[in-house]
């Protein structure tokens, strides 16, 4: 069974594009979206439908409750805050119905999908310290366990020891008897100084994940952003991946 998974679109359609239609060509059993549709990028309503049309499992990020009001936006940094004030402004019924019933957390036994961190799904933690990578494994109770919320990729593995093990973004063969935590990045705001969208596959049989990167039409998106009156910090940063 192979599983395509995907996190932090932020209302990039151009992004959203060029990794559904990868998806399509490699053939996936399940698609697995871990949250952020929305937030930033100039498209929020089109990325909600294309996304709850193609995904078998949708998770909620800390962007999408902001956009519904389910959390409060002082939390956000001033830019984040100004694009989720302007996506609650364009956001229409359907896409609030949508985002409203999308799950902090699934957890079919063998992958465990959450924006963020499996220790409080809803306190939008950033997996990214030695002790936030801990609690994490800690918290986990299915071999493979995969996130997002920080756009930066990683693997993090936890042997029967205890040793973990960490490497930044690309590709493992993993082992079965160890634990999995997998960043797979960002589709629409990446953060690791690689502005291309970012996606994995997961095939259980082969015990392999692979993450791939795709450009997509940056200069598009930017454009919208633009017309939209969006920041132009959030504009920028898309060039730069960062
Ligand atoms: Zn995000």
């Amino acid at each position: 069974m192979r599983v395509g998974i995907f996190a932090d679109v932020h209302a990039n359609e151009e992004a959203l594009d060029v990794v559904l239609s990868a998806l399509r060509q490699e053939t996936v059993d399940q698609i697995i979206c871990l949250g952020d549709l929305v937030g930033y990028g100039p498209n929020p309503n089109e990325c909600i439908s294309k996304i709850s049309e193609t995904a078998d499992i949708v998770i909620a990020g800390n962007h999408d409750w902001g956009a519904i009001e389910k959390m409060p936006v002082e939390g956000f940094n001033p830019f984040a805050r100004q694009a989720i004030t302007w996506t609650q402004e364009v956001l229409n019924a359907e896409s609030r119905k949508i985002l409203n019933a999308l799950p902090l957390i699934q957890d079919d036994g063998v992958i465990m999908a959450v924006h963020a961190s499996p220790e409080l799904p809803d306190h939008w933690h950033y997996v990214s310290s030695e002790d936030a990578v801990f609690r994490s494994l800690m918290a986990q109770t299915s071999p493979y366990c995969f996130i997002g919320h920080t756009h930066i990729p990683a693997i993090y593995s936890r042997a029967v020891n205890g040793d973990i093990m960490m490497q930044k973004g690309g590709s493992l063969t993993l082992d079965r008897g160890q634990l999995h935590l997998v960043n797979v990045g960002s589709v629409g705001q990446p953060r690791d100084s690689d502005p291309r969208a970012a996606y994995g596959i997961l095939d259980i049989e082969r015990s392999r994940f692979d993450l791939f990167r795709l450009p997509y039409n940056i200069k598009q998106v930017q454009e919208k952003m633009k017309d939209a009156g969006l920041s132009d910090f959030l504009i920028q940063r898309l060039t730069v991946g960062q």
